[in-house]
């Protein structure tokens, strides 16, 4: 059964920041977001604490924003890609402001700058205190609801991207128990992290990295899929996505205990120190506590989603130990794109979480990740517009696809079945093996066990081993890679890693 007589829609993947930019900055034209949950639903997006960094305080500069950046991804970023989405930072506000953010302001009536870890200057544009994502993507949510050219597929899983020619066209869907194809004109993957491949993890639940196994199916390159953020003070309680404890309750005087009640690290350090000194400390049989008893500010006032998080747990951080521990929080890595936002696949373009621009390196500067998928998706819209509209662009392209056969789709349905149910098993191997220490036989280890208890290479599986190659790949420490084996930086000149899969590519047929 051949869908739509004429090449599709542009197609979004995603409903997280990135995914909704790109479709507000497309508009009028139109577009299909597809999200994989309810919408609006669980996205990292609305998990955002902190904020959005943009060079637009009084004294501040693009270049000030622009070496803090670079200083953080520990010579891995790419600097034209830096200064390019950086530049944009006033833009990306206004673009916000335009939707309906209200950032916070102070008693004058200015913007209210927070300072967050390895910024040297307050310039962190936040909403709510740490409630910053929610209220950003209410008010998107609410103007994607009040543009017409946008339709949003909520429940539509993307199961896999359809080429011809070696020009992706389409994609397979899953809805429920249908599955079916959709021509594209162009797909956008705003898939986002992949922080649940890891057993502590501050991510949504099934946020493993969709996107990059999309991608490398079709032979996308990839670059430094090693390069995971992992967050020193996630709260330590039940299982599931960890509460982030932001690194501001720290910046007002909170500190790291072990339970011998010693300070075992300097609180404000830089945000791997940290997390590699609480690890060590979980490693050696400590428990570790966040003590923010003598915190001065109000906490319910500044940090309200920290407080309820812990008051669920019946923690009362006026009184109690906060039990904390590291916990991956941004994959700084992904599917490497140009300043198009254009995968190295033609026809697939990727924006937000997923995609690799350069502008984080080897660790992410707080609060750069919501700056760069506004930039991202706005940057993205505007080549899509410029391309995927043209009548040449088409040229070639087929008008349909062609519906997939009933053995294909139960193969698909067996394959995502098997990726979620595989997580409980890649998750603590991940967190052994390429979590906070890695050394070659861990990995090499790891690798060898995911490839012979999955050789059907669900998603989950390719996106951790081709994490694992990268680690296995990259022989030093840098940022937030570090290897026991190679516990310094390379003297050579600086690489990335990156890699293509062989191409599993389904053909249009
Ligand atoms: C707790 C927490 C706090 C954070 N705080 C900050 C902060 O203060 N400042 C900052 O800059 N960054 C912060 N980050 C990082 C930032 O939130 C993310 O990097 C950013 O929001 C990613 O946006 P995105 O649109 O790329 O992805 P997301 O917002 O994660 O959206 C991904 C979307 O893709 C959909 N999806 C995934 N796979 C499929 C599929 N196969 N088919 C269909 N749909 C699919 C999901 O359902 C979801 O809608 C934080 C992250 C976390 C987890």
């Amino acid at each position: 059964m051949a869908v739509g007589a004429a090449p599709g829609p542009i197609v979004i993947v995603g409903a997280g920041l990135a995914g909704l930019t790109t479709a507000l900055s497309l508009a009028p034209n139109p577009c299909l977001v597809l999200t994989s949950g309810e919408f609006p639903g669980v996205c990292a997006s609305d998990w955002a604490q902190g904020g959005i960094a943009a060079a637009v305080g009084p004294g501040d500069s693009i270049a000030e924003h622009v070496n803090d950046t670079l200083a953080a991804g520990a010579g891995l970023c790419d600097a034209e890609a830096v200064h390019r989405i950086v530049r944009q930072g006033a833009q990306a506000v206004d673009f916000l402001e335009t939707h309906g953010v209200r950032f916070d302001v102070d008693d004058s009536g200015h913007c209210d700058l927070a300072l967050e870890g390895a910024h040297s200057r307050p310039r962190v544009l936040h909403i709510g205190g740490d409630t910053s994502g929610h209220f950003i993507m209410q008010a998107i949510v609410e103007s994607v609801r009040q543009t017409p050219s946008i339709t949003v597929a909520e429940h539509h899983i993307a199961l896999e991207l359809i080429s011809h020619n070696d020009q992706i066209t389409g994609l397979t869907v899953q809805h429920g128990e249908t599955v079916r194809t959709i021509a594209a004109s162009a797909v956008v993957l705003a898939t986002g992290g992949a922080g649940s491949l890891w057993q502590f993890s501050t991510n949504p639940a099934g946020a493993f990295g969709s996107g990059i196994a999309l991608g490398l199916e079709h032979g996308a390159l990839t670059h430094d899929l090693e390069m995971v953020q992992f967050h020193p003070t996630a709260l330590f309680a039940g299982p599931g996505p960890m509460p982030l404890i932001s690194e501001a309750v720290r910046g007002q005087g909170a500190v790291l205990v072990n339970d011998d009640g010693e300070v075992f690290v300097d609180s404000l350090a830089a945000r791997d120190v940290v997390a590699r000194a609480v690890h060590d400390q979980t490693a050696a049989g400590h428990q570790v506590f966040l003590d923010a008893r003598a915190v001065r500010a109000d906490l319910a006032d500044h940090f309200p989603a920290m407080m309820k998080a812990c008051l669920q747990e019946g923690l009362d951080p006026r009184q109690n130990l906060i039990p904390v521990r590291p916990a991956a929080h941004y994959h700084c890595g992904g599917l490497m794109v140009d300043a198009r936002g254009r995968t190295s696949v033609p026809g697939l373009w990727a924006v937000g979480e997923v995609a690799s621009t350069g502008l984080h390196g080897a660790n992410r500067l707080a609060s750069n990740s919501l700056l760069e998928a506004v930039v991202t998706g706005r940057e993205a819209a505007v080549d899509l517009l410029a391309n995927a509209g043209s009548a040449d662009y088409f040229a070639g392209q087929p008008r349909s696809v062609v519906a997939p056969s009933p053995e294909h789709v139960a193969s698909l349905i067996q394959r995502h079945a098997e990726s979620w149910r595989a997580l409980a098993t890649i998750a603590p191997l991940m967190t052994n093996a390429a979590g906070l220490v890695r050394d070659a036989p861990g990995l090499q280890g790891a690798i060898d066990f995911i490839e012979r208890r999955y050789p059907s290479n669900p998603p989950s599986a390719a996106v951790a081993i081709a994490v694992l190659k990268s680690a296995l790949a990259r022989l030093e420490s840098r940022g937030g890679h570090y290897r026991s084996d190679y516990p310094a930086l390379s003297p050579d000149e600086v690489q990335h890693t990156g890699m293509a899969a062989q191409s599993t590519a389904r053909s249009a047929r």
